[in-house]
Protein backbone atom coordinates (compact mmCIF):
# COMPACT_ATOMS: atom_id res chain seq x y z
CA UNK A 1 0.00 0.00 0.00
CA UNK A 2 1.18 3.54 -1.00
CA UNK A 3 2.17 5.85 1.87
CA UNK A 4 3.53 9.27 2.86
CA UNK A 5 6.74 7.12 3.90
CA UNK A 6 7.35 6.09 0.17
CA UNK A 7 7.00 9.64 -1.06
CA UNK A 8 9.23 10.66 1.44
CA UNK A 9 11.54 8.16 0.47
CA UNK A 10 11.43 8.99 -2.99
CA UNK A 11 11.71 12.68 -2.62
CA UNK A 12 15.02 12.08 -0.22
CA UNK A 13 17.09 10.41 -3.30
CA UNK A 14 20.03 12.60 -4.33
CA UNK A 15 20.23 14.00 -7.62
CA UNK A 16 21.02 11.53 -10.76
CA UNK A 17 21.23 12.28 -14.62
CA UNK A 18 19.07 10.55 -16.02
CA UNK A 19 16.33 10.00 -13.38
CA UNK A 20 13.57 8.55 -15.55
CA UNK A 21 9.93 8.32 -14.10
CA UNK A 22 7.46 6.19 -15.65
CA UNK A 23 3.61 6.19 -15.36
CA UNK A 24 1.62 3.44 -16.68
CA UNK A 25 -2.18 3.41 -17.21
CA UNK A 26 -3.20 0.22 -16.98
CA UNK A 27 -6.58 0.46 -17.20
CA UNK A 28 -8.86 -2.38 -18.60
CA UNK A 29 -8.61 -1.17 -21.76
CA UNK A 30 -4.91 0.11 -22.33
CA UNK A 31 -4.00 -3.89 -20.60
CA UNK A 32 -6.08 -4.76 -23.61
CA UNK A 33 -4.09 -2.95 -26.27
CA UNK A 34 -0.74 -2.42 -24.83
CA UNK A 35 -1.71 1.12 -25.33
CA UNK A 36 0.97 2.09 -22.62
CA UNK A 37 3.73 0.36 -24.83
CA UNK A 38 3.08 2.81 -27.33
CA UNK A 39 3.10 5.97 -25.34
CA UNK A 40 6.56 4.82 -23.42
CA UNK A 41 8.33 3.33 -27.09
CA UNK A 42 7.69 6.77 -28.62
CA UNK A 43 8.87 8.60 -25.52
CA UNK A 44 12.04 6.70 -25.12
CA UNK A 45 13.15 7.58 -29.03
CA UNK A 46 12.45 11.07 -28.50
CA UNK A 47 14.30 11.44 -25.23
CA UNK A 48 17.00 9.49 -26.81
CA UNK A 49 17.93 12.50 -29.09
CA UNK A 50 18.50 14.43 -26.28
CA UNK A 51 22.10 12.40 -25.25
CA UNK A 52 25.50 12.64 -26.70
CA UNK A 53 26.00 9.46 -28.63
CA UNK A 54 28.83 7.43 -26.55
CA UNK A 55 28.10 9.54 -23.27
CA UNK A 56 28.18 8.08 -19.93
CA UNK A 57 24.45 9.50 -19.62
CA UNK A 58 23.80 7.77 -22.48
CA UNK A 59 24.85 4.28 -21.24
CA UNK A 60 22.31 5.44 -18.26
CA UNK A 61 19.93 6.17 -20.24
CA UNK A 62 20.00 2.93 -22.15
CA UNK A 63 20.22 0.93 -18.88
CA UNK A 64 17.69 2.43 -17.31
CA UNK A 65 14.99 1.83 -20.72
CA UNK A 66 15.67 -1.48 -20.61
CA UNK A 67 14.71 -1.86 -16.83
CA UNK A 68 11.93 -0.61 -17.51
CA UNK A 69 11.19 -2.62 -20.60
CA UNK A 70 11.85 -5.84 -17.98
CA UNK A 71 8.96 -4.90 -15.59
CA UNK A 72 6.60 -4.12 -18.95
CA UNK A 73 7.43 -7.36 -20.40
CA UNK A 74 7.94 -9.26 -17.02
CA UNK A 75 7.11 -8.08 -14.03
CA UNK A 76 3.75 -6.74 -15.16
CA UNK A 77 1.35 -6.90 -11.86
CA UNK A 78 -1.84 -8.54 -12.98
CA UNK A 79 -3.83 -6.22 -10.60
CA UNK A 80 -3.97 -2.60 -10.27
CA UNK A 81 -4.69 0.15 -12.89
CA UNK A 82 -1.32 2.18 -12.91
CA UNK A 83 1.70 1.59 -12.22
CA UNK A 84 4.71 4.11 -11.64
CA UNK A 85 8.36 3.33 -12.44
CA UNK A 86 11.19 5.12 -11.24
CA UNK A 87 14.78 4.45 -12.15
CA UNK A 88 18.16 5.61 -11.65
CA UNK A 89 21.17 3.77 -13.15
CA UNK A 90 23.62 5.97 -11.55
CA UNK A 91 22.66 5.65 -7.86
CA UNK A 92 21.45 1.87 -8.58
CA UNK A 93 18.02 3.00 -8.00
CA UNK A 94 14.97 1.23 -9.19
CA UNK A 95 11.27 1.40 -7.42
CA UNK A 96 7.66 0.21 -8.96
CA UNK A 97 4.43 1.30 -7.44
CA UNK A 98 0.92 -0.41 -8.04
CA UNK A 99 -2.17 1.24 -7.63
CA UNK A 100 -5.64 1.03 -7.95
CA UNK A 101 -6.07 4.17 -10.03
CA UNK A 102 -5.08 4.95 -13.66
CA UNK A 103 -2.14 7.17 -14.28
CA UNK A 104 -2.30 9.03 -17.65
CA UNK A 105 0.81 7.27 -19.49
CA UNK A 106 3.76 9.09 -19.48
CA UNK A 107 7.78 9.32 -19.26
CA UNK A 108 9.62 11.98 -17.74
CA UNK A 109 13.34 12.30 -17.84
CA UNK A 110 14.78 14.97 -15.08
CA UNK A 111 17.43 14.48 -12.27
CA UNK A 112 15.13 13.79 -9.78
CA UNK A 113 12.14 11.65 -9.63
CA UNK A 114 8.60 13.26 -10.87
CA UNK A 115 6.52 12.48 -8.41
CA UNK A 116 3.56 14.35 -8.80
CA UNK A 117 1.11 11.86 -10.10
CA UNK A 118 1.85 9.72 -7.62
CA UNK A 119 1.82 12.17 -4.76
CA UNK A 120 -1.80 13.13 -5.72
CA UNK A 121 -2.87 9.25 -5.33
CA UNK A 122 -1.72 9.53 -1.96
CA UNK A 123 -3.24 12.87 -0.75
CA UNK A 124 -6.32 12.58 -2.97
CA UNK A 125 -6.82 8.79 -2.00
CA UNK A 126 -6.29 8.10 1.61
CA UNK A 127 -7.84 5.58 3.31
CA UNK A 128 -10.50 6.05 6.32
CA UNK A 129 -11.92 3.46 8.66
CA UNK A 130 -15.47 3.26 9.05
CA UNK A 131 -16.48 1.64 12.30
CA UNK A 132 -20.12 0.57 12.47
CA UNK A 133 -21.25 0.05 16.21
CA UNK A 134 -24.53 -1.94 17.54
CA UNK A 135 -25.13 -2.76 21.13
CA UNK A 136 -24.03 -6.21 19.92
CA UNK A 137 -22.25 -6.00 17.10
CA UNK A 138 -20.05 -3.74 15.13
CA UNK A 139 -18.67 -4.04 11.22
CA UNK A 140 -15.27 -1.81 9.97
CA UNK A 141 -14.76 -0.94 6.80
CA UNK A 142 -11.92 0.64 4.77
CA UNK A 143 -12.83 3.00 2.75
CA UNK A 144 -10.92 4.01 -0.54
CA UNK A 145 -12.90 6.25 -2.49
CA UNK A 146 -10.94 5.70 -6.24
CA UNK A 147 -10.17 2.69 -5.78
CA UNK A 148 -12.60 0.20 -8.17
CA UNK A 149 -14.12 -1.26 -5.24
CA UNK A 150 -14.11 1.79 -2.71
CA UNK A 151 -15.45 -0.22 0.60
CA UNK A 152 -14.10 -3.26 1.71
CA UNK A 153 -14.89 -4.77 4.85
CA UNK A 154 -11.82 -5.62 7.17
CA UNK A 155 -13.17 -6.71 10.92
CA UNK A 156 -16.67 -8.12 12.03
CA UNK A 157 -16.94 -8.05 15.52
CA UNK A 158 -20.21 -10.13 17.77
CA UNK A 159 -20.08 -10.41 21.46
CA UNK A 160 -22.48 -11.99 23.18
CA UNK A 161 -25.24 -9.50 24.99
CA UNK A 162 -28.02 -11.01 26.79
CA UNK A 163 -31.30 -10.04 25.20
CA UNK A 164 -33.63 -6.76 26.16
CA UNK A 165 -35.86 -8.41 28.99
CA UNK A 166 -35.15 -10.94 31.87
CA UNK A 167 -35.59 -14.48 31.74
CA UNK A 168 -35.92 -16.87 34.67
CA UNK A 169 -35.24 -15.89 38.26
CA UNK A 170 -33.29 -11.94 37.25
CA UNK A 171 -35.05 -8.68 38.38
CA UNK A 172 -35.38 -6.48 35.55
CA UNK A 173 -33.37 -4.03 36.94
CA UNK A 174 -30.65 -6.30 37.99
CA UNK A 175 -31.05 -7.70 34.21
CA UNK A 176 -30.39 -4.70 32.58
CA UNK A 177 -27.49 -3.62 34.56
CA UNK A 178 -25.52 -7.26 33.31
CA UNK A 179 -26.83 -6.02 29.68
CA UNK A 180 -25.07 -3.12 30.23
CA UNK A 181 -22.13 -4.43 31.49
CA UNK A 182 -21.74 -6.64 28.48
CA UNK A 183 -22.42 -4.05 25.78
CA UNK A 184 -20.08 -1.84 27.52
CA UNK A 185 -17.67 -5.08 27.13
CA UNK A 186 -18.27 -5.31 23.52
CA UNK A 187 -17.59 -1.42 23.43
CA UNK A 188 -14.40 -1.76 24.94
CA UNK A 189 -13.10 -4.95 22.71
CA UNK A 190 -14.39 -2.69 19.22
CA UNK A 191 -12.43 0.30 20.69
CA UNK A 192 -9.19 -2.17 21.03
CA UNK A 193 -10.03 -3.32 17.35
CA UNK A 194 -9.56 -0.51 16.16
CA UNK A 195 -6.03 0.54 16.79
CA UNK A 196 -5.03 -2.21 15.33
CA UNK A 197 -7.35 -1.82 12.78
CA UNK A 198 -6.39 1.99 12.01
CA UNK A 199 -2.38 1.14 11.59
CA UNK A 200 -2.58 -2.16 9.45
CA UNK A 201 -4.73 0.01 6.79
CA UNK A 202 -2.88 3.22 7.10
CA UNK A 203 -5.74 5.09 7.69
CA UNK A 204 -6.16 8.41 8.10
CA UNK A 205 -9.12 9.09 9.37
CA UNK A 206 -12.19 7.27 11.36
CA UNK A 207 -15.66 7.71 10.77
CA UNK A 208 -18.31 6.27 13.39
CA UNK A 209 -21.32 5.28 12.60
CA UNK A 210 -24.20 4.18 15.51
CA UNK A 211 -26.61 5.36 17.75
CA UNK A 212 -25.37 8.46 19.60
CA UNK A 213 -25.14 6.87 22.75
CA UNK A 214 -23.30 4.50 21.36
CA UNK A 215 -20.75 6.59 19.66
CA UNK A 216 -20.16 8.67 22.74
CA UNK A 217 -19.53 5.41 24.80
CA UNK A 218 -16.78 4.36 21.91
CA UNK A 219 -15.31 7.65 21.83
CA UNK A 220 -14.66 7.30 25.30
CA UNK A 221 -12.85 3.89 24.45
CA UNK A 222 -10.49 5.17 22.19
CA UNK A 223 -7.20 6.23 23.20
CA UNK A 224 -6.64 9.98 22.63
CA UNK A 225 -4.36 9.39 19.67
CA UNK A 226 -7.26 7.81 17.58
CA UNK A 227 -10.27 9.93 19.04
CA UNK A 228 -7.95 12.92 17.83
CA UNK A 229 -8.58 10.58 14.15
CA UNK A 230 -12.22 10.73 14.29
CA UNK A 231 -13.53 13.56 11.39
CA UNK A 232 -17.10 12.43 11.79
CA UNK A 233 -19.58 10.85 12.99
CA UNK A 234 -23.32 9.21 11.55
CA UNK A 235 -26.35 7.34 12.12
CA UNK A 236 -26.33 3.75 11.27
CA UNK A 237 -27.09 2.52 7.47
CA UNK A 238 -30.72 1.83 7.03
CA UNK A 239 -29.81 -1.39 4.76
CA UNK A 240 -27.08 -3.53 4.73
CA UNK A 241 -25.38 -2.79 1.75
CA UNK A 242 -22.04 -1.67 1.03
CA UNK A 243 -23.67 1.13 -1.51
CA UNK A 244 -25.70 2.35 1.36
CA UNK A 245 -22.30 2.46 3.47
CA UNK A 246 -20.83 4.44 0.72
CA UNK A 247 -23.72 6.78 -0.19
CA UNK A 248 -23.58 7.62 3.89
CA UNK A 249 -19.83 7.99 4.17
CA UNK A 250 -19.58 10.00 0.74
CA UNK A 251 -20.65 13.60 1.74
CA UNK A 252 -19.12 12.89 5.16
CA UNK A 253 -15.67 12.41 3.50
CA UNK A 254 -15.81 14.31 0.58
CA UNK A 255 -16.86 17.74 2.88
CA UNK A 256 -14.29 17.37 5.63
CA UNK A 257 -11.72 17.55 2.93
CA UNK A 258 -12.78 20.12 1.14
CA UNK A 259 -13.70 22.04 4.61
CA UNK A 260 -10.00 21.75 5.36
CA UNK A 261 -8.65 22.92 2.30
CA UNK A 262 -11.27 26.09 2.31
CA UNK A 263 -10.21 26.89 5.64
CA UNK A 264 -6.68 27.17 4.39
CA UNK A 265 -7.07 28.70 1.25
CA UNK A 266 -9.71 31.13 3.74
CA UNK A 267 -6.29 31.88 6.11
CA UNK A 268 -3.85 32.46 2.97
CA UNK A 269 -6.75 34.82 1.80
CA UNK A 270 -7.04 36.70 5.12
CA UNK A 271 -3.33 36.96 5.42
CA UNK A 272 -3.11 37.66 1.89
CA UNK A 273 -5.28 41.06 2.45
CA UNK A 274 -3.59 42.21 5.88
CA UNK A 275 -0.13 41.64 4.21
CA UNK A 276 0.72 38.85 6.25
CA UNK A 277 2.48 35.74 5.93
CA UNK A 278 1.21 34.13 2.80
CA UNK A 279 1.68 34.49 -0.77
CA UNK A 280 -0.05 33.37 -3.90
CA UNK A 281 1.02 32.64 -7.37
CA UNK A 282 3.62 30.76 -9.05
CA UNK A 283 6.41 33.64 -8.46
CA UNK A 284 5.55 34.78 -5.33
CA UNK A 285 5.29 30.98 -4.18
CA UNK A 286 8.63 30.06 -5.64
CA UNK A 287 10.54 32.82 -4.58
CA UNK A 288 9.30 32.07 -0.79
CA UNK A 289 10.01 28.53 -1.22
CA UNK A 290 13.83 29.40 -2.36
CA UNK A 291 14.10 31.10 0.91
CA UNK A 292 12.86 28.29 2.77
CA UNK A 293 9.57 29.54 4.17
CA UNK A 294 6.73 27.73 2.90
CA UNK A 295 4.74 26.82 6.04
CA UNK A 296 1.91 25.03 3.90
CA UNK A 297 1.84 24.69 0.15
CA UNK A 298 -1.95 24.66 -1.30
CA UNK A 299 -1.83 23.82 -5.20
CA UNK A 300 -4.24 23.32 -7.57
CA UNK A 301 -4.41 19.44 -9.33
CA UNK A 302 -4.95 21.43 -12.36
CA UNK A 303 -1.43 23.26 -12.58
CA UNK A 304 1.14 22.44 -15.21
CA UNK A 305 3.20 25.37 -16.08
CA UNK A 306 6.79 24.14 -17.17
CA UNK A 307 9.93 26.15 -15.64
CA UNK A 308 13.46 26.56 -15.51
CA UNK A 309 15.77 24.93 -13.05
CA UNK A 310 19.10 26.58 -12.50
CA UNK A 311 21.42 23.14 -12.06
CA UNK A 312 24.19 25.70 -10.81
CA UNK A 313 22.50 27.76 -8.05
CA UNK A 314 18.89 25.62 -7.49
CA UNK A 315 16.57 28.86 -8.53
CA UNK A 316 13.67 27.76 -9.82
CA UNK A 317 11.78 30.29 -12.66
CA UNK A 318 8.93 30.53 -14.03
CA UNK A 319 9.07 30.38 -18.06
CA UNK A 320 7.84 34.10 -18.05
CA UNK A 321 10.60 35.00 -16.01
CA UNK A 322 13.33 33.62 -18.27
CA UNK A 323 13.99 31.91 -21.74
CA UNK A 324 16.69 29.36 -20.28
CA UNK A 325 19.24 31.34 -18.55
CA UNK A 326 19.15 31.39 -14.92
CA UNK A 327 17.74 35.45 -13.52
CA UNK A 328 20.17 34.57 -10.47
CA UNK A 329 23.56 33.52 -11.81
CA UNK A 330 23.74 33.53 -15.83
CA UNK A 331 23.96 29.57 -16.17
CA UNK A 332 21.83 27.21 -18.50
CA UNK A 333 18.47 26.52 -16.66
CA UNK A 334 17.31 23.15 -17.29
CA UNK A 335 13.25 23.16 -18.49
CA UNK A 336 11.22 21.06 -15.33
CA UNK A 337 7.85 21.05 -14.41
CA UNK A 338 7.10 23.32 -11.54
CA UNK A 339 4.54 22.14 -10.08
CA UNK A 340 6.61 19.12 -9.55
CA UNK A 341 10.01 20.83 -8.63
CA UNK A 342 7.82 23.36 -6.06
CA UNK A 343 6.52 20.43 -4.39
CA UNK A 344 9.67 18.89 -4.24
CA UNK A 345 11.22 22.20 -2.84
CA UNK A 346 8.36 22.37 -0.13
CA UNK A 347 8.55 18.93 0.79
CA UNK A 348 12.65 19.40 1.62
CA UNK A 349 11.85 22.12 3.43
CA UNK A 350 9.19 20.19 5.92
CA UNK A 351 6.30 22.17 4.66
CA UNK A 352 2.86 20.81 4.71
CA UNK A 353 1.19 20.54 0.80
CA UNK A 354 -2.14 19.94 -0.44
CA UNK A 355 -2.90 19.41 -4.02
CA UNK A 356 -6.62 20.56 -4.32
CA UNK A 357 -9.02 20.03 -6.81
CA UNK A 358 -9.92 22.92 -9.21
CA UNK A 359 -11.33 25.54 -7.37
CA UNK A 360 -12.49 29.73 -7.60
CA UNK A 361 -11.02 30.76 -5.01
CA UNK A 362 -7.85 28.89 -5.94
CA UNK A 363 -7.76 30.13 -9.22
CA UNK A 364 -7.98 33.80 -8.39
CA UNK A 365 -4.72 33.20 -6.24
CA UNK A 366 -3.08 31.99 -8.99
CA UNK A 367 -3.47 28.18 -8.72
CA UNK A 368 -0.83 28.33 -6.47
CA UNK A 369 -1.26 29.96 -2.85
CA UNK A 370 1.09 29.29 1.04
CA UNK A 371 1.10 30.03 4.11
CA UNK A 372 4.45 30.86 5.54
CA UNK A 373 6.95 30.83 8.23
CA UNK A 374 7.96 34.05 8.38
ZN1 LIG B 1 21.52 30.04 -11.14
Amino acid sequence: MLTNADLESLLSQPESFPFLSVYLDLGPQARASRSYETVVRKRFSELEELFEKGSKEEALFWQAVKRVWDFINNELPQTGHGAALFVAPGLDFWRSYTVAYRFETEVVLDRLPYVRPLAHVVEEHEHHLVVETRSDTASVFVVHLRAPTPVSRVAELETEVPGKTAQGGWSQRRFQWHRRDHIMRHIKRVAEALEGLYDQYNCSGIILLGQDQTIAELRKHLSRRLRDKVIAVGPERPTDSQEALLERVLPLLKFEERLEEMNTLQRIVTELERGGLASAGLEEVIAAGMQQRIDILVIGSDVEADGYECPSCGALMTATQTEGQCIYCGADAVKVKLSNALLRLAQTQGAEVEIVPPNPLLERLGGVAALLRY
